[in-house]
């Protein structure tokens, strides 16, 4: 609040009208950006187990906005809102039912506001909402989700952002098993396997070099075999779940790209579409030469619209 003072963006905090806060999670409780009062407070408290690194962090950030700014309105909005509408049998694990019933562990997905935003914008640029939308959001973060008339009935990451694709320095999904197994090799604990699968894995762990595509893209470009192979791990596990939605929604309408890797890299872009040929999916390779646009990419005898829509 002194930085905004002191650089003159507002001459008194009063002239602040509304605050929103992005909190990470909002399990069942909420389905959509809420004013916060001190019930929603507390359940943002109450929900911290689930999200031990953020929920506690976020309560911290409200309380003191709350202070300097009595008078402006807080929102709390929630990166697992916009997937409270997938049904039962895509949010449940195949896990002992108690395990959902004591602990709330299921599927919540994350990346919610851009998976939202994104969705709802192409559909007004098309003036349609009865739409079969694929949404990929591949950033350091990465997770793709299935959009029915509007609604997530799908999304790739799970009960913590880990699941779904490989990411920046995340593994996504893997067998359990692997865990115990390591923890015993190395002597580690189940905390610091959890670290490295959280920190330590994905294109930095397989590249052995950077969590960066950029990085990772240039060492491609000077033959490095372990760059390539992240990035063709990556590639696929974004194809896998692009065609699984692809069979759920039953075709697909529109594939968008979105975030850091999606709205800046052609080449990632691409190599995702080509292996998608066998649905019908193809790009203009003049359109899709583009960075951080909203932009039609596809072809014009695509299967379906490919759209570029910065998040
Ligand atoms: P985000 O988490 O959405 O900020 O995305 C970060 C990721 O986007 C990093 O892996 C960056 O390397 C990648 N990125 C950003 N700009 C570019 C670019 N011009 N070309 C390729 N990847 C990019």
């Amino acid at each position: 609040t002194k930085e905004l003072l002191e650089n003159n963006i507002v001459e008194s905090l009063d002239e602040i009208k509304g605050v929103g806060h992005r909190i990470v999670q909002g399990a069942d409780k909420f389905d959509k950006t809420v004013v916060i009062d001190e019930r929603v407070l507390e359940t943002i408290s109450d929900l911290s187990p689930l999200a031990p690194l953020h929920n506690p962090a976020a309560v911290v950030g409200i309380k003191a906005f709350k202070e300097f700014m009595p008078n402006a309105t807080h929102t709390a909005v929630f990166d697992t809102a916009f997937h409270q509408t997938m049904p039962e049998e895509a949010y449940m694990y195949a896990t002992p039912y108690e395990w959902y019933e004591k602990y709330q562990v299921r599927k919540y997905g994350a990346h919610g506001t851009s998976h939202r935003y994104v969705s709802k914008k192409v559909a007004e640029e098309l003036g349609k909402d009865d739409l079969r939308i694929i949404v990929c959001h591949l950033g350091n973060g990465s997770s793709i989700t299935a959009v029915k008339d509007g609604k997530c009935v799908d999304t790739s990451m799970g009960f913590t952002p880990l699941a779904g694709v490989v990411m920046g320095t995340r593994s996504g999904d893997i067998d359990v098993s692997l865990v115990p197994y390591v923890m015993e090799k190395e002597g580690k604990s189940v905390g610091e396997i959890m670290d490295c699968l959280n920190k330590k894995s994905g294109f930095l762990g397989v590249s052995q070099l950077s969590s960066d595509s950029r990085d990772i893209e240039n060492g491609i470009a000077d033959g490095n075999e372990k760059c390539r192979l992240a990035q063709d791990k990556y590639i696929r596990t974004v194809v896998d779940h692009i065609a699984k939605y692809y069979v759920l929604l039953g075709g697909c309408d529109v594939l968008c790209f979105t975030a850091g890797i999606g709205e800046n890299s052609k080449s990632i872009r691409a190599q995702v579409v080509e292996k998608l040929e066998c649905l019908g999916f193809k790009l203009d390779a003049e359109a899709n030469n583009v960075r951080g646009e909203f932009r039609k990419i596809s072809a014009e005898d695509s299967s379906s619209l490919i759209y570029i829509l910065p998040t």
